[in-house]
Formats: structure tokens, C-alpha cells, sequence
């Protein structure tokens, strides 16, 4: 059950020292789009949020967002992203290892190099320590989620 558990966790994605990532060698950030970056079926991302993305862009992260949820219902999400020049990976299928792979093989990074950022323990950390990647555990922004997530977290809390 060891690939369940987070290497970290903090309560937002503010709340992470990105610093203290660099010196560690990660190079790549792959965030989880729902209630990590942005609300469940809301539009996009915050400003608050977006010029996060860019001060860590702007130190030389690359970035990427994977998703289990579709393109299709979510134009304005993609345009908020594009315009930030981050590239998304849609039905991701998290915790399986392709969307990780595809997100790393896009920006070029090894996954030793590389974190995963999510409100998941099933989908984000199990999926991220399984492809290899160091996890971050943060707090959903939202109470607000998909049947299918309330299921995975009822799930986590029986697995702990
Ligand atoms: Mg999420």
C-alpha cells in the first residue's frame, strides 16, 4: 500500500515551496486539472492561479496538466491553458502510467525529474508514484466533485 501514500502534501498549490523542489532535481510539474488547479465543471483556473503557472514557468519549470476529464466539455479551460502555452493531456485515465508518460515524453523531462500535483490519492499520487514521479497530496478546492471521485475517496478513506 506503500504507492498510496504522497511524498508530501500541502493545502494548496500556493502552499507548495517550488524553491525547495528545484533543489531536488524536479524539473517538470504535472498538475491535475479538478479541484486542484481549478473548481469541478467550472470555468477556468483563477488569476491568482494563472500567474502561479507563469512565476513557475518563468523559473524554469516545464508544465503539463492531466486530466481524466474530457476536451469536449471544457473549451474555455483549454484556452486558458493554451494561451499559457501548457500543454493538457485529456482522459488521462489516472493512476495508469500512459498519461504520465505522454505528459513527460511532451516536455521532455524524465519522471525522476518530475512531480505530480493532485486532490487524489487513487487517481494523482497512486498514478504518479506508480510512473515513477514525486507526489503531492493538496486539499480539494472544493467540496464539490464527480460521483465517480466521492466513490475513490470513500475508497482512500477505507484504505487508510
Ligand atoms: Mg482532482
Amino acid at each position: 500500500m506503500n504507492h498510496i501514500r504522497p511524498r508530501a502534501r500541502a493545502r494548496s498549490i500556493h502552499a507548495i515551496d517550488y524553491q525547495a523542489l528545484w533543489e531536488k532535481g524536479i524539473r517538470a510539474l504535472l498538475f491535475d486539472l479538478d479541484n486542484t488547479l481549478g473548481l469541478w465543471r467550472a470555468g477556468p483556473p483563477s488569476a491568482r492561479t494563472a500567474e502561479l503557472l507563469q512565476r513557475l514557468s518563468a523559473a524554469g519549470f516545464k508544465l503539463a496538466v492531466i486530466s481524466n476529464g474530457r476536451l469536449c466539455q471544457r473549451p474555455e479551460v483549454l484556452e486558458f491553458f493554451s494561451g499559457l502555452g501548457i500543454p493538457v493531456i485529456w482522459r488521462a485515465r489516472k493512476p495508469l502510467p500512459g498519461g504520465f508518460r505522454r505528459a513527460l515524453k511532451a516536455l521532455g523531462v524524465d519522471p525522476r525529474k518530475a512531480a505530480m500535483i493532485g486532490d487524489q490519492v487513487l487517481t494523482d499520487v497512486l498514478g504518479g508514484n506508480l510512473a515513477g514521479l514525486y507526489t503531492i497530496l493538496v486539499q480539494p478546492l472544493s467540496p464539490h466533485e464527480s460521483r465517480f471521485t466521492k466513490f475513490n475517496r470513500l475508497l482512500e478513506r477505507w484504505l487508510r
